[in-house]
């Protein structure tokens, strides 16, 4: 007997993975099958950053808008993915917060500069959104979510089409994504991996992720942002500790530049 739907699919899937390729999306070499091409994933960014831009502004000083660009370039400088342009904005609102779109998108909000103490502490915020950008973990979800067909008219249909609309409507909701428990876990490997080669104290990131801790129980102007999307657990911590310990830190430098974050960010404490 004949499955037609089975065999539509099943076109679909060799044309998709004749289109697509694998790539590598993991901190150690790991690979997976990418079906949405970079292109794609650029178009789906900026339809995204325009729907971000819509619901939340972006913060006006300029001097601290440079700053938060320039750390987040000093950290993207080390990413081992060339195909995208990274950009780094800074959103006014309390609520502690950051997050990637796709194609090489970042933010971070006026809240999470607050709740800081120094640059390493950001860097290894940024770098660990950096790393859901190079593990092209919304392009992955975005796949697993849509499934094939969807991924297919993606690909290979116009910005008119439904799937088109679907992903400009995820928008800001993006503020909202939950990423999935082993995407964090990626995440803050790469976020280590980027904060050592950058010569950041790679225990910048740990130190965010307590002060998140100890922030949770303050309401939605604490840590709720930062938590609905990115749940710092305790394993989490002790993951990124342990992922910490492979790296050979060989009595080099390990900067915090806490007098520079604080220079930095001085008029948005008052
Ligand atoms: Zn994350």
């Amino acid at each position: 007997m004949r499955h037609p739907h089975r065999d539509t699919a099943a076109m679909l899937a060799l044309t998709l993975a004749l289109l697509a390729g694998c790539a590598t999306t993991g901190p150690h070499g790991e690979q997976s099958l990418i079906l949405i091409d970079t292109p794609t994933e650029i178009q789906m960014g900026l339809e995204t950053d325009v729907g971000i831009r819509r619901e939340y502004p972006v913060h006006t000083g300029a001097a601290l808008n440079a700053y938060v660009a320039e750390v987040g370039a000093r950290v993207a400088a080390h990413s081992e993915r060339k195909d995208v342009q990274y950009t780094f904005t800074l959103l006014e609102s309390d609520i502690v917060n950051a997050f990637a779109a796709p194609g090489g998108y970042i933010y971070v909000t006026t809240g999470l500069l607050k709740a800081a103490h120094d640059e390493s502490e950001l860097a290894g915020v940024m770098a660990h959104e950096l790393g859901h950008v190079i593990g092209r973990h919304s392009v992955r979800q975005i796949q697993q979510t849509m499934g094939l067909q969807m991924a297919a008219e993606l690909l290979l249909g116009d910005t008119q089409s439904a799937a088109w609309q679907q992903v400009a409507g995820l928008g800001a909701g993006l503020f909202t994504m939950k990423n999935s428990r082993d995407h964090e876990f990626q995440a803050d490997q790469f976020g280590v991996k980027y904060l050592v080669a950058a010569g950041y104290d790679p225990e910048g990131i740990l130190r965010f992720f307590q002060t998140l801790v100890e922030m949770s129980g303050e309401g939605p102007t604490g840590a709720a942002g930062w938590f609905s999307t990115h749940p710092a657990t305790e394993e989490r911590i002790a993951r990124a500790r342990t992922e910490i310990t492979l790296y050979d830190l060989g009595g080099s430098p390990r900067n915090r530049f806490e007098d520079r974050f604080r220079q930095a960010t001085a008029r948005l404490r008052g």
